[in-house]
Parts: C-alpha cells; sequence; structure tokens
C-alpha cells in the first residue's frame, strides 16, 4: 500500500528494502537495552554480550572471526573507512612514497568519490575497465599495478546493472603479484551491498578478499547499519576517532538493537536465499524476454547470468526521467539515472563505462527494475502494460519536438 493508501507496484528493492517482520519483531524486542556498553554494571554488561553474540553470528555466517566483523552505520561508511583507513596506514608507514591504488569503473559513489577525494589529496588512482556488459578487464589489471600499488576495490555486484565480477579470478592474479613482490600489498576490498544474502552465500573464505562492505539496508534489515569485514592482520588506520568501539576503527556508542536486527536480517536473507535466488532469475528471464518482443528497440544493460534482482533497460531516445515521473503516476516505482536524453551530461558513468567508445546520446539514459521478495509475475506483467501505454506515446512527442 502506498503513503495514500493505493496500492503500487514496488520494483525499486536495489535501492531499499522493507524491514522484515522478524526483524520489526527482534528491534522491538531489543529497545529496552539502551544501557551504554562500555558502563560497567550488569545491565551494560548484557548488552555488550548481545553485541558480541551478533558479532559472532554474522562472522559464522560470513565464516570470519568475530574481531574480523567491525561495525559501522552502513556501506557508505564502510567502503569511505575501508579506502581511507587503507590508504592513510600505508602512507603513515611510507611517508616518501606516493600511494597508489585502483577502482573500477563501474563502483558506486561511496567507492567512486572516496577515490576522488584520495586523488585530490596526491593519491594515484588508476580505473579498471569493464567489457560491454559490465565486467571488469582483469587482463588490464597486470599493466595498473606497481610496487606502491595499496588497494584494489571492485565491488561484487554492481547495483545498476547487476553485473557480477569474478572476484576469485581477480585474487588469483593479486595474489601471483603479491607472491612475485614479496608484500602484502595490494589488498583487495570488495562492495558486497548487491551481492550478500541475493548472488550468493557469500563466505570470506571463498572470496579471499581482505576488506569487504555490506550493509543492512539491502536485506531487509534497518538502515545505516553495516559491516567491514577487516582480515586479521590487515595494516588500517582509523579515520575518525574518539573512543576504542569496533576495535577503534569505529568510535561512538553502540547500536545495539540495529545490530541484533542485522544478524538477524543477514540469517533470515541466507535462509531463503536458495528458493529466492531461482523465484528472481525465473522473474528477470520472463521480465526481460518480454520487453524484448514488445519493445524491439530496447537495450537490455543487464546480462540474464547477472544478479537476478536487477533489470536495467535504455528506451532509445527517450528521457527516462520522464519515464520514471509517468511510472509513478500509473503505479510504478521504479529507479532511474541520467537527467539528459540530448547529451550524455548526468548519464550514469555505469552505463557511459558499459557502451562503446563515443556512446551515443539515445541510448545513455536507463531505468532500473529491480525485485524482490514482494515482486510477482503479477507485478512485473501490469508493469509491462504500462510501459506499453507510455512509452511509445513518448516516442511521438519527443519526435514532434525535434522534428
Ligand atoms: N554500495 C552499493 C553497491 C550500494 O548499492 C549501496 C546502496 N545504494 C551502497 C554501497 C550504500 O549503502 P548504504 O546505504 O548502506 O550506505
Amino acid at each position: 500500500m502506498g503513503m495514500f493508501g493505493k496500492k503500487k507496484i514496488y520494483l525499486d528493492y536495489a535501492a531499499a528494502t522493507p524491514v522484515d517482520k522478524k526483524v520489526q519483531r527482534v528491534q522491538k524486542k531489543y529497545q529496552k537495552y539502551f544501557y551504554n556498553p562500555s558502563a560497567l554494571y550488569r545491565e551494560a554488561v548484557d548488552v555488550r554480550t548481545l553485541i558480541d553474540t551478533a558479532r559472532l553470528d554474522i562472522a559464522k555466517q560470513i565464516q570470519s572471526h568475530a574481531d574480523e566483523v567491525i561495525f559501522t552505520s552502513g556501506a557508505t561508511d564502510a567502503n569511505n573507512r575501508a579506502l581511507m583507513g587503507v590508504v592513510r596506514k600505508w602512507e603513515n608507514d611510507h611517508p616518501r612514497e606516493q600511494a597508489h591504488i585502483i577502482v573500477s569503473a563501474i563502483e558506486h559513489a561511496s567507492v567512486r568519490e572516496v577515490a576522488a577525494a584520495l586523488e585530490q589529496e596526491g593519491v594515484l588512482v588508476d580505473i579498471l575497465p569493464v567489457d560491454r556488459e559490465g565486467r571488469v578487464l582483469l587482463e588490464k589489471l597486470g599493466s595498473l599495478l606497481k610496487p606502491t600499488t595499496v588497494l584494489i576495490s571492485v565491488g561484487y555486484v554492481n547495483g545498476e546493472i547487476g553485473s557480477i565480477q569474478d572476484i576469485r579470478a581477480l585474487m588469483k592474479k593479486v595474489r601471483q603479484y603479491r607472491k612475485q613482490h614479496d608484500s602484502v600489498y595490494p589488498y583487495v576490498h570488495t562492495d558486497a551491498t548487491q551481492a550478500i544474502g541475493i548472488e550468493e552465500l557469500i563466505t570470506v573464505p571463498q572470496l579471499g578478499i581482505n576488506l569487504m562492505s555490506f550493509s543492512s539496508a539491502k536485506i531487509y534489515g534497518p538502515k545505516k547499519i553495516g559491516v567491514l569485514f577487516v582480515r586479521r592482520g590487515v595494516l588500517i588506520d582509523p579515520i575518525t576517532f574518539g573512543g576504542i568501539q569496533e576495535g577503534a576503527l569505529v568510535p561512538g556508542t553502540e547500536n545495539v538493537v540495529d545490530v541484533v536486527a542485522f544478524a538477524e536480517a543477514l540469517s533470515r536473507s541466507r535462509n531463503i536465499y536458495a528458493d529466492e535466488f531461482i523465484r528472481l532469475k525465473k522473474l528477470k528471464a520472463f521480465f526481460i524476454a518480454e520487453l524484448k518482443s514488445l519493445f524491439p528497440t530496447i537495450i537490455i544493460n543487464s546480462q540474464l547470468e547477472g544478479a537476478p534482482h536487477i533489470v536495467n533497460v535504455t528506451f532509445p531516445g527517450i528521457s527516462h526521467e520522464e519515464l520514471v515521473l509517468r511510472l509513478d503516476a500509473r503505479g510504478v516505482m521504479v529507479s532511474q539515472k541520467s537527467a539528459c536524453k540530448s547529451d550524455t551530461e548526468g548519464s550514469s558513468h555505469v552505463i557511459l563505462a558499459i557502451r562503446e567508445e563515443n556512446p551515443n546520446p539515445q541510448t545513455t539514459g536507463s531505468i532500473r527494475f529491480s525485485f524482490g521478495r514482494g515482486t510477482t509475475r503479477g507485478q512485473l506483467i501490469k508493469t509491462i502494460k504500462v510501459l506499453q501505454s507510455i512509452v511509445p506515446k513518448m516516442h511521438e512527442v519527443q519526435k514532434e519536438f525535434y522534428e
């Protein structure tokens, strides 16, 4: 139900998920544990125990040690701490050298803009390009690596188009390089926000990465709570100061309610993962097939083998911002990247990265449909009907306008 009682179709799960009922119950139950866990009375110690139990629970799920699970205020926060923290530490240890980092061309803003900020501070930043399906070109990695490469950050599943990176293959290359150079660097960080609980049952031994971010907000848990996994031995400095909480990496009084709720959300998402994965994959295949047959000029920016919950498309020549607003008016909620149709400014950097060298401004707009637990085949059929009644008209209007 929408805010005003009208039933709308929500297809924006990659942006936000509703809080699971069980998780809501946990949130309510733990409201009473308001005590500061740093205090010494028994009630405070109980709160400490609750946090430690949740930490161990999450650690077990990703097969890490409990002390490798650092609670943050979401994936944005975790990504900032990962990139800045690792670079700062390295710079402190190598005061006369210029740090070098590599990030993929399609990172979320919380990696991309941190890299840009580091570049402003004098860090050398290289971009690892992607192919037309949004997968990083691992063969280009070798020529970018340097003895001063501190960190490589490649998101696991892209939040806009759902492309999946072969993190294991990336790690293989990095391990070879480290061996040849007898170094613990470069570290590898992955933003797994769109992968955790959706793409596979992620474990850190399997991936082999040094650092990993994820958020409760995308797995039917509360927002502004996340984890930065930091493998034991990784050299990292804090970027905020004032306390010893979270191994002194994230100082400040712990948020016990959301920590416990997050652990519950993660375990719930993993329990139903297998069925959901298959269900969403089927919905995605159905949706893409229907779109292709009804809109012959459509460009599907998401591969079938990509993440099961994301379908990103381009209707050449129309304003996708307008399309999103028209869909909303007809009761369908989706997301859009790219405000302009007349030039590539404002286009998503992800869409630009997967297009040919000189992108055609008619094909750089996009909209993203993303699925979740509440998504049904019936909703997708309705959405397609709405698209059929909107898109052709938009083409006519825009043709007139430009003639
Ligand atoms: N990384 C990715 C890939 C995301 O999709 C998001 C959420 N849109 C974030 C990071 C940021 O997560 P949070 O809102 O928890 O900070």
